[in-house]
């Protein structure tokens, strides 16, 4: 049976919908008062909700995540196909999705070997927290257990992971958090913390400070985001990245990049890191690796990783003691084979890169013509454009503003996101931007229309 209803079956599922589904970040009050939207269907960028209202989607699905757009018919073909052969196995064995699409992944990534699978961004990194703390244990007399984080980055929503969150709203209320979790400041040049010339290089050097009071010998591992996604699309600065190599380098610390926003192509490469001429330690990834088609996470490590993890003569028992049940899901890898294959065959990584030139230039078009935005950044269809009250002084952009700003894109019929809100008292007021790698010029000049269109309207 598929699930194919009419427009008057319809009402029947918003009720439904708005009487028992809790919805992910929302405040329900609202619904007690208005029905919430239900989508129903989606091509490329195009979604249509339950009224039958079209909507272009400059967001990939809500959080940076359908890259390949909606409606691939052979994507659904190929998860229909594997899962009438075989849908599901877990544990120490194999199957052929999942073989496969190592394989091509690690062709993707010069200089690791070895995928782990799991089924989301959290568990991806909470993985990669629990290989830095056996190393910890197995190889370096139980120190090197610490792993470094950076104010401003997001890697997930378990405890675990929460407690490397640099966004406090989103942990404030869950804690305690255990135990070996240390922040380093944020990168972005745009609120500067330091008064330098190579700001780059200066915000690296503060990883190295807290190393040193930490103790280079407790710190196993360091977690960035290639470019900071919900801390307000940020792209760090010139000289950054290579200078963290070499703290890393020096210091024998795993450099682990968190991909899950970046990585299948949303910059323009196939992840984020390879903008920047960096060999990581431990990669992880989730979003776009399937587009949303299935579920999948991936920690891909380096051989050197993953050596640390064979036994020992003395030791049988050495191996990564995990297990992620979904992880034997066939769905997730064939699902991500097949994207894959859309992304090269489409041309997609070249298509985001010359779409990003263009998002770039017409958002700066844009602030030629609108005081109220102060910056403009990110890396290929990841964009963002942080608003601001008053250009010198960078005080925020009043929070309501900014959501009538998101508000009055969508009665335009243009989806587009604002980084999370009241972050670091209001500083993350960031337009956010990241339609499918399939966009075309009209759908970008449509997107940045709409912002026009909003930005006019605001009186400040
Ligand atoms: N890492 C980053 C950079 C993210 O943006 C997110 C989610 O937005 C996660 C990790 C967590 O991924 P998930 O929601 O799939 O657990």
């Amino acid at each position: 049976m598929s699930i194919n209803l009419k427009q008057n079956d319809l009402s029947h599922v918003v009720a439904a919908d708005r009487h028992h589904v809790w919805h992910h970040l929302s405040q329900h009050k609202h619904y007690e008062t208005a029905d919430p939207r239900v989508f129903v269907e989606g091509r490329g960028l195009k979604l249509w909700d339950a009224n039958g209202r079209e909507y272009l989607d400059g967001v990939s699905g809500g959080v940076w995540t359908v890259n390949v757009g909606y409606g691939r018919e052979s994507i659904a073909n190929a998860v229909r196909d594997q899962l009438v052969k075989l849908n599901y196995y877990a544990g120490a064995a194999g199957n052929v999705p999942g073989a496969l699409f190592a394989a091509k992944l690690i062709e993707k990534m010069p200089g690791l070997t070895r995928v782990y699978y799991s089924n989301s961004g959290s568990e991806a990194n909470e993985k990669a927290y629990k290989m830095v703390r056996q190393i910890a244990a197995r190889h370096h007399g139980g120190r090197k257990w610490k792993v470094l984080y950076r104010e401003r980055d997001y890697h997930g929503t378990t405890i675990g992971t929460l407690a490397t969150s640099g966004q406090p709203q989103r942990a404030d209320q869950y804690g305690p958090y255990p135990d070996g979790f240390v922040m380093v400041p944020h990168c972005l040049e745009y609120r500067k913390q330091w008064d330098v010339e190579n700001y780059g290089e200066r915000a690296a050097n503060a990883i190295e400070e807290v190393i040193l009071r930490e103790g280079p010998d407790t710190v196993g591992a360091i977690v960035l985001e290639p470019v900071t996604a919900g801390g307000g699309v940020i792209t760090p600065p010139e000289g950054y990245w290579q200078r963290v190599q070499e703290i890393c380098r020096k210091y024998d610390i795993l450099l682990h990049i968190d991909e899950v926003v970046c990585g299948l192509g949303r910059t323009g490469t196939w992840f984020g890191y390879q903008q920047y001429d960096i060999q990581p330690d431990i990669v992880t990834m989730a979003k776009g690796v399937a587009s949303g088609y299935a579920a999948i996470s991936c920690t891909v490590t380096t051989e050197r990783v993953f050596d640390m993890f064979k036994d020992t003569p003395q030791d049988g028992m050495s191996y990564f003691r995990d297990i992620s049940t979904f992880g034997g899901c066939t769905a997730g890898p064939v699902a991500a084979l097949e994207n894959m294959r859309i992304i090269e065959d489409e041309g997609l990584l070249e298509n985001t890169a010359m779409m990003g030139e263009r998002t770039f230039a017409n958002l700066r078009a844009l602030m030629e013509k609108h005081k109220v935005i102060g910056d403009v950044r990110g890396k290929g269809l990841f964009c963002g454009a942080e608003l601001v009250a008053d250009r010198t002084t960078k005080e925020p952009l009043e929070e309501k503003l900014v959501q009538a700003v998101v508000a009055d894109c969508l009665a335009q019929g243009v989806i587009i996101g604002a980084t999370n809100r009241s972050l670091h008292g209001g500083l993350n007021n960031t337009l956010c931007l990241s339609p499918a790698l399939v966009a075309t010029s009209e759908d970008i000049d449509q997107i940045t229309g709409a912002i026009d269109t909003a930005l006019a309207k605001l009186s400040v």
